[in-house]
């Protein structure tokens, strides 16, 4: 898979559910790829990430962001309170505001700094007890708690359990963002980002399917 196929199976996939074209925004995940694939991806054009970890994307993009202009980097990836001020100066946004005492510490580092990024809050849809999110049944009043903290709070954010349909999952998610007026959702991975879109995805999460499998060392 490219760069170009994906754009062109979103494109598709925008066409078939009904949406407007360009309605979805790809997060290219360039965690752990080398930097020579990054490197390429960005010599296409392509100006958004998406990585997992906060040490990782401070080694890797103030260099790339010295060299290409108009780069955004989302974090993607879990988020200790104590590396929240470093992830505030990092990202565009972070899409896994998971717990009461994360959104605590980033509302009250926004005032200090002036500025906040987007923030995405993960929901645990499936319920797994290994898995960050807040439960479905607190999602409501976790939207409210942020709000009140005055978080720029755009949408929310799932990982489906792996071993279960995604639809259903992706279907929860927007039915718990509509009621809470949330216009974000960050939703679909490279199995399954067709069907995220067509349940209403806004930032779909696309990794191994552009630049190729991951090599953990
Ligand atoms: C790694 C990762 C992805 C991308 O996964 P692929 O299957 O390679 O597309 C998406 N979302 C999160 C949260 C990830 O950690």
């Amino acid at each position: 898979m490219s760069l170009e196929d994906i754009k062109q199976r979103i494109e598709k996939a925008e066409k078939d559910a009904g949406r407007k074209v360009g309605s979805t925004q790809l997060i290219a995940v360039s965690k752990v790829q080398p930097n020579e694939r990054v490197e390429a991806v960005l010599k296409e054009g392509h100006r958004l990430y998406g990585e997992n970890r906060v040490q990782e994307a401070a080694g890797k993009w103030p260099d790339f962001r010295d060299q290409f202009d108009g780069i955004q980097v989302h974090l993607i990836g879990p988020l200790q309170t104590n590396k929240a001020r470093q992830a505030m100066t990092l990202f565009e946004a972070i899409h896994s505001v998971d717990r009461p005492k994360l959104a605590q510490t980033l509302a009250r580092l926004a005032q200090e700094l002036g500025n906040c990024p987007d923030v995405f809050l993960q929901v645990n849809t499936g319920e797994e007890d290994r898995k960050a999110g807040v439960m479905p049944a607190d999602a409501d009043a976790f939207v409210k708690e942020c709000r009140d903290l005055d978080l720029p709070v755009q949408g929310l954010m799932c990982i489906p359990p792996v071993d279960e349909e995604p639809s259903l999952h992706f279907a929860l998610l927007a039915k718990i963002a509509e009621r809470n007026g949330l216009k974000s959702l960050s939703m679909g991975m490279s199995g399954d980002f067709e069907r995220a879109i067509a349940l209403g995805a806004t930032h779909i999460r696309v990794g191994s399917a552009i630049f190729g499998e991951r090599a953990y060392s």
